[in-house]
């Protein structure tokens, strides 16, 4: 740029000289190096000089009004025009007006008459000179104006330690004029702790060193700074150095803030209630306050990068099931997390805590995850406390039984299950009788151990899945789930009000008392909690007003019939203890000779009042209660010895005996019969045991094996009311058996409608073709007879022939025969 032919024209050259001659020569000469100003002398050239400021003056000695001298001495003596380049133009040649001239601060000395060749070059050069001169400054302006913009103290010294070079015009550094510091002695300028540094560097004998220091306060907020010493070498001695400082200042506040804020955080963590973990975003643990500490078991420096999974050992407290940590769900779902209800967490000690809280991500300011915190606390003694609370909400102090609460809770539940698997729920209102008078006199503190010892006794009675609760003074309730039948209940009943006689020893004295039961049943009499506790509490009155010590049903039909069934068990028990079971005999006739060919024994049981109980009623009574076993045992005995007799008197008669299903679960059933016949000398081929289907198909294998063994001592096996019970033939090819007996209802039905007619039809087939005797049940009109015979029936049994007779008349009937 300097150099172009815009800048060069601008260059201008003032020649001064007397003579017009001369002016006018060196003007043309000149005019295409530069613009060429023209002046005679004296004032005129000074003021020229003084206003275009040209880069050269041609300057004449010889003038008359002021010499050429003269007007350079002034010119060196004007600031504004002492760097012009003055050229002296004299006809002297002596070499002492060339000394004289360059005295005068002339740069160069042209004779006369001018040379005008030599003269332009001379000209030419100091021009070309002018313009390096001029761009150098320039240059060096903006370099100086570059180091002045450098926020940044720079700094060469010596080696001797003097300043040779520092960019601190503004004093901003070592608040010093600039000029008073260059080469000045380090340690007149720099604060005496950066010179003591830099010394102590130099002695290091390092290249290079970096270290930060804290400048005096000179009112330029520059108070701390980083310094870089570069220490130059030459020939292995120290040479010089480059000293440089940047301020620190502020990036030392933000630290020092950023500290503090960080102390005040920590110091907030490790004081609040809370455990905090913190963790980066793959949930490392950085950061534990001493809560988290305690209750993790785990020391801060320990876990420190674990991830938080084996920090923090949780699970369900119920389950056991452990989840993921809310760490792991708030990094990959980036949002806050809620602990799971119900968290437990296990310390390094084995100590349990049930703890609750949330997890949260950590966003940078670009909205990166990276990292979470986990804020948690101990909730377990909260937990306790409710769990405590609950219970005493739902339990009664005194016994620690449920309570009203609780109760009424499991009896809606119980309701909903036993609706739903076709159940029946019971209610039990139990009352103890006359408590008032017990606990005036007994006091009330021992009222209340009585009442704990009821509900104790009360308690041992029960099977797990009932609920036993107190809900006033000394009444109880029982709640009995999942019952299949009423009788069951009548049991449990009838347990309580007679346990609850045995007397209770208090302080080493007997106590007696009795219960009153009042007893509701779901879905028979009530189908919501309050009708069956209302319910339950009108029948404990009634109990009350029959006269106390027993139980009484809302149902009153179901009471009675319950009553009849007690009765009944009372009965046959009694029937059975006394042996007064009798049984009955029914003939059993060959159709075509129209002989008796045998008898089925039928039970029959008489009350105390006379009245004659049917087996369908008793025996299935029997079999619920176990009566069956002795029952049966009583029966075959006496059928055998029966049939012994007939033997003995030349009968030919084979005896039929009922067995019920329940008989074959007695693992002794085997032994009763061969007793039975070994006792009584039957031989076992008069003896045949009459079976239902169902009762093969209850437990095939067990059946299979018992009858197996029966046969194999000689007697015969007959399947009772064939044709009703199970659907499949083929189990007859697997047991033993000899006779079947079609049902009656189909000889009673074969003219009503004509499948039962094809079942007979089809059954006699059977029969026939698998070799089997065939009994036709049930026979009581002379057509039905008659059918049978068409049909080739082998035996028959019924009313036409006989009714089942006590012994005496069916002997006056085989008599008659
Ligand atoms: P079951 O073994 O099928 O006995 C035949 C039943 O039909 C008897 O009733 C008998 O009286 C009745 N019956 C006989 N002929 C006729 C007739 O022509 N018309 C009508 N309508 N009925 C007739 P019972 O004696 O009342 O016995 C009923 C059931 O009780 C028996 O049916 C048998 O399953 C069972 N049972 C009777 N005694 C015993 C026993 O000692 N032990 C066992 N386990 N069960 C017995
Ligand atoms: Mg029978
Ligand atoms: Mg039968």
């Amino acid at each position: 740029m300097l150099f172009n032919n815009d800048v060069e024209s601008r260059q201008k050259i003032l020649v001064v000289d007397d003579d017009p001659a001369n002016l006018h020569l060196l003007d043309s000469a000149l005019g295409d190096l530069a613009q060429v100003l023209c002046s005679a002398g004296g004032a005129d050239a000074l003021e020229q000089a003084e206003t275009e400021l040209p880069d050269i003056i041609l300057l004449d000695i010889e003038m008359p009004e002021m010499d050429g001298f003269e007007i350079c001495r002034r010119l060196k003596n004007n600031p504004k025009t002492c760097n012009i380049s003055i050229i002296f133009v004299t006809a002297h040649s002596e070499s002492t007006f060339e000394y004289k001239s360059l005295e005068y601060g002339g740069i160069d000395f042209i004779g006369k008459p001018v040379d005008i060749a030599l003269c332009r070059l001379r000209v030419k050069n100091h021009l070309m000179l002018k313009r390096h001169e001029a761009a150098l400054i320039e240059t060096q302006k903006d370099m100086q104006a570059l180091v002045n913009q450098i926020p940044a103290y720079i700094s060469y010294w010596s080696e001797d330690l003097n300043n040779l070079f520092n960019n601190d015009y503004e004093g901003k550094w070592l608040n010093l004029p600039h000029r008073a510091t260059i080469s000045k002695h380090a340690s007149k300028i720099l604060p005496s702790n950066l010179y003591l540094a830099v010394l102590d560097c130099l002695e290091l004998d390092q290249l290079n060193h970096e270290f930060e220091i804290k400048l005096p306060d000179n009112g330029h907020q520059i108070s701390d700074a980083q310094v870089h010493l570069t220490i130059a070498k030459q020939d292995n001695k120290f040479a010089g150095l480059l000293l440089t400082m940047t301020n620190i200042s502020s990036i030392k506040q933000a630290k020092k803030q950023l500290y503090t804020e960080n102390n005040r955080l920590k110091i907030m963590l490790n004081s609040i209630g809370d455990a905090v973990i913190a963790t980066d975003e793959l949930a490392r643990v950085t950061f534990m306050n001493p809560i988290a500490e305690r209750l993790t078991g785990w020391v801060n420096h320990d876990a420190m990068g674990l991830h938080i999974d084996e920090v923090m050992n949780l699970c369900d407290a119920s389950t056991k099931y452990k989840g993921q940590n809310p760490v792991t769900i708030a990094l990959k779902e980036q949002r806050t997390v809620g602990m799971a209800l119900n968290c437990q967490l296990t310390s390094q000690d084995g100590t349990v805590y049930r703890v609750e809280d949330s997890a949260s991500p950590i966003k940078d300011d670009e909205g990166y995850i990276t990292g979470a915190i986990i804020v948690f606390h101990d909730c377990s003694e909260s937990v306790a406390m409710a769990v405590k609370m609950s219970h005493l909400a739902n339990h009664d102090q005194l016994t620690d039984l449920p309570n009203r609460i609780l109760l009424h809770d499991r009896v809606s539940h119980a309701c909903n299950v036993a609706k739903a698997n076709n159940k029946l729920v019971a209610l039990l209102m139990i009352d103890i009788d006359h408590f008032k008078f017990l606990n005036d006199s007994l006091g009330h503190a021992l009222g209340d151990l009585m009442i704990k010892l009821v509900a104790k006794r009360l308690q041992s009675l029960i099977d797990p899945n009932a609920t036993l609760a107190r809900i006033g003074g000394d009444e109880f309730v029982l709640l009995l789930p999942n019952i299949n039948s009423a009788s069951q209940i009548d049991t449990i009943a009838n347990d309580i009000v007679q346990s609850t006689q045995t007397p209770f020893r208090i302080e080493g004295k007997e106590h007696s008392l009795s219960v009153s039961i009042g007893i509701s049943i779901f879905p028979t009499d009530a189908i919501r909690c309050e009708e069956m506790m209302t319910h339950a509490d009108a029948a404990m009155y009634r109990a009350k007003d029959l006269g106390r010590a027993r139980f009484c049903y809302f149902s009153q039909e179901l009471e009675s019939q319950l009553l009849k069934r007690s009765l009944l068990i009372t009965n046959l028990k009694t029937a059975i203890n006394t042996e007064a079971i009798e049984v009955y005999y029914q003939p059993k006739l060959d159709l075509k000779s129209m002989k008796i060919v045998g008898a089925e024994a039928l039970a029959r049981l008489s009350t105390p009042t006379g009245e004659v109980i049917s087996p369908l009623d008793f025996i299935p009574l029997a079999e619920e209660t176990g009566l069956i076993h002795d029952l049966g045992k009583i029966i075959l005995v006496k059928s055998c010895a029966v049939a012994k007799k007939w033997s003995d008197e030349g009968h030919d008669l084979r005896i039929a005996v009922n067995i019920a299903a329940k008989q074959f679960s007695n693992p002794n059933f085997c032994e009763t019969v061969t007793d039975a016949l070994e006792l009584t000398g039957l031989r076992s081929k008069y003896l045949e045991l009459e079976v239902t289907e169902s009762a093969l198909m209850h437990d095939f294998d067990e059946a299979l094996t018992i009858l197996n063994t029966l046969s194999s001592i000689g007697l015969t096996i007959a399947i009772d009311d064939f044709g009703t019970g199970y659907s499949s033939l083929s189990y007859l090819k697997y047991f033993p058996v000899n006779t079947l007996k079609i049902d009656q209802s189909f000889v009673k039905d074969m003219f009503v409608d004509e499948q039962s007619l094809d079942i007979v039809k089809a059954v006699v087939n059977l029969a026939k073709s698998l070799k089997l005797t065939l009994v036709a049940e049930g026979i009581e009109t002379l057509q039905q007879l008659d059918q049978l015979k068409t049909l080739v029936c082998e035996q028959g049994q019924g009313y036409l022939f006989s009714k089942p007779l006590p012994l005496e008349e069916f002997n006056l009937l085989l008599q008659k025969q």
